[in-house]
């Protein structure tokens, strides 16, 4: 199956400027990569930029939204907003997000349900703390996670759901987790999923892992057949890197 391989530029560049020479190096350097689906997801204020005309084949992604269509939510932007800018995903409960923002998994939910009525596809991210890992909760928090994160979604749109786990400990640490580590976890998140939901979507949902990846160690991950992806951030602000990795991810 295509790999999805996703760019989460979150608060950079700073400039409009630096924004737009990095993503048309991006479009231009990946103008020959084939069977990769590629998403970009930059800050909200470059999204409005991008030309939903432009032959690319690279996919909008944001990297949050609110839970309603309109209204007074001072500073807040709706799925609906993000839709008519061409957007196709977004991602949803990013550890920064979390524990900097303080989201709940209820507010998780409510932006995953209303992301869905304006079709888009939520990029759930999930993952335990060094903490939690060395306590051996990791899936005691995953569960909780996923099954709350989760609760408001239809049973009928699971499919248009992606699950990126993400540990924190390794998002920006130079610490990946290990492969086979990555691999039993996302089979454990498929369990969860074919027990909340159904079989069906348990074996069909795709789950990135992201963390600490590069051009080093992405085909680690991606030879994997239980890893549908990844999600990158560090790596996908360098042009080279990020194509780099869009290469390797069409070789597998
Ligand atoms: C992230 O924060 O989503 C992430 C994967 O970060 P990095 O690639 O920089 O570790």
């Amino acid at each position: 199956m295509k790999k999805l391989v996703v760019g989460n530029w979150k608060m950079n560049p700073t400039t409009l400027a630096e924004a737009k020479r990095l993503s048309d190096l991006i479009k231009k350097g990946s103008k020959r990569i084939r069977n990769v689906e590629v998403v970009i997801c930059p800050p909200f204020v470059y999204l409005a930029t991008s030309d939903k005309r432009q032959a690319t084949k690279i996919k909008l992604g944001a990297q949050n939204c609110f839970w309603e269509e309109k209204g007074a939510f001072t500073g807040e932007i709706s799925p609906k907003m993000l839709k008519d800018l061409g957007v196709k995903y977004v991602i949803l409960g990013h550890s920064e997000r979390r524990q900097i923002l303080k989201e709940t998994d209820e507010t998780i939910s409510d932006k995953i349900k209303e992301a869905l009525k304006f079709g888009l596809q939520p990029i759930l991210c999930l993952g335990e703390t060094k903490e939690e890992r060395e306590k051996g909760e990791t899936y005691k928090i995953l569960e909780k996670e996923i099954k709350e994160d989760l609760k408001k979604i239809p049973k009928t749109k699971i499919g248009k759901i992606v699950i990126a786990y993400e540990p924190i400990w390794a998002i920006g640490s130079g610490d990946p987790c290990s492969v086979p580590d990555a691999v039993a976890t996302i089979l454990f998140l498929k369990k969860i999923i074919s027990q909340t939901f159904n079989k069906r979507a348990g074996k069909t949902i795709r789950i990135l892992y992201g963390g600490s990846v590069n051009s080093q160690n992405a085909g680690d991950f991606l030879k994997e057949r239980w890893i549908d992806g990844l999600l990158v951030s560090g790596a996908s602000l360098v042009k080279k890197e990020f194509l780099k990795i869009l290469k390797i991810a069409q070789k597998i």
